[in-house]
């Protein structure tokens, strides 16, 4: 065993073996995690391997196989099944990742799904939460909020007359796009310190990244990729992006003096990557909301607090 419990994903390596091997697993459970009048069973299939490849990414490393568990209610049919199965491998497939084994359960009310995936290191090279350092800039992949912004869309009942951005907001909620190339990049890049995954908000990843790492962040509101026009339905694109959770974004964080090799080497067609603020060597998590102004604590909220407004 290389890492235990407390990072994206475990890590070993099996005696002889050249690589590392990362595992994870994840949970979906209806009614909690899902609803089965948002989301279609091809979604679901792709969303259940989505967030476990969102995980692996967060290491590192490349994905390879994964096992699925399903407990289903007696209603769920065989098309049901084969849709779920189908979906899961328009991502599995193009990425090189095999379904090689899981099981079946009946379930007496709800749909659970745990998929576990593995996946290996390419030149033992791993990235951990508990790599950043004082004064580390931190950076975050794409945008922050978007599927937060599809979620609310969801509970609010009015798909109908959607525009593109309500489509781009449920399709991220729906079907999250892991960032496994960027990820392994990042890895092979050798500049990166800390890096993991956003699956429950900024607020309540990042103390995660610096409690591994034993440092503190400030954060800049202005810095951060919000989706705006999520305010067109309502939302605060802010409070999305710090607490809305689901994003599958990567948070990684990079020594100054390699902030520049990292911009000017970045691949052009990855999503774009984005500083948001710097590792501190004072512990706490701090917003500074202008620049030059007051920075206040950041509090440490997230999915939970947003399912429940
Ligand atoms: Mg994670």
């Amino acid at each position: 065993l290389v890492k235990g419990i407390g990072d994206d994903a475990a890590v070993i390596r099996p005696r002889g073996a050249a690589e590392l091997w990362a595992l994870t697993t994840d949970l979906l459970v209806e009614e909690v995690d899902f609803r089965r009048d948002w989301l279609e069973p091809g979604q679901l299939g792709y969303k259940a391997l989505a967030v476990n490849l969102s995980d692996l990414a967060a290491m590192g490393v490349r994905p390879t196989f994964c096992t699925v568990g399903l407990s289903l209610p007696r209603d769920i049919t065989g098309a049901w099944i084969r849709r779920f199965y189908d979906g899961l491998n328009t991502l599995a497939q193009p990425r090189g990742v095999s379904v090689i084994g899981g099981d079946l359960s009946a379930s007496p009310a709800h749909i659970q799904i745990a998929v576990t995936a593995l996946g290996q290191s390419r030149g033992r090279r791993v990235l951990y939460r508990s790599g950043g350092k004082p004064g580390h800039s931190l950076f975050v992949t794409g945008t922050l909020g978007l599927a937060a912004a599809g979620l609310k869309i969801l509970q609010s009942g009015t798909t109908a007359n959607a525009g593109a951005a309500c489509k781009l907001a449920l399709k991220r909620h729906c079907t999250p796009e892991p960032r496994c190339e960027v990820g392994l990049w990042l890895a092979q890049s050798g500049i990166v310190g800390a890096m993991m995954d956003l699956s429950d908000g900024l607020s309540a990843d990042l103390p995660r990244l610096c409690e591994a790492s034993g440092v503190g962040a400030e954060v800049h509101a202005s810095r951060l990729p919000l989706f705006s026009e999520s305010s067109r339905w309502g939302c605060d694109p802010l409070a999305l992006a710090l607490h809305g959770g689901e994003d599958f974004e990567l948070l990684f964080s990079v020594s100054p003096r390699r902030v520049r090799t990292l911009e000017a080497t970045y691949p052009v067609q990855y999503p774009p990557i984005q500083y948001i603020g710097d590792l501190t060597a004072k512990r706490g998590i701090y917003l500074i909301s202008e620049e030059g102004g007051p920075r206040r604590r950041l509090p440490r909220l997230g999915f939970d607090h947003f399912a429940a407004r």
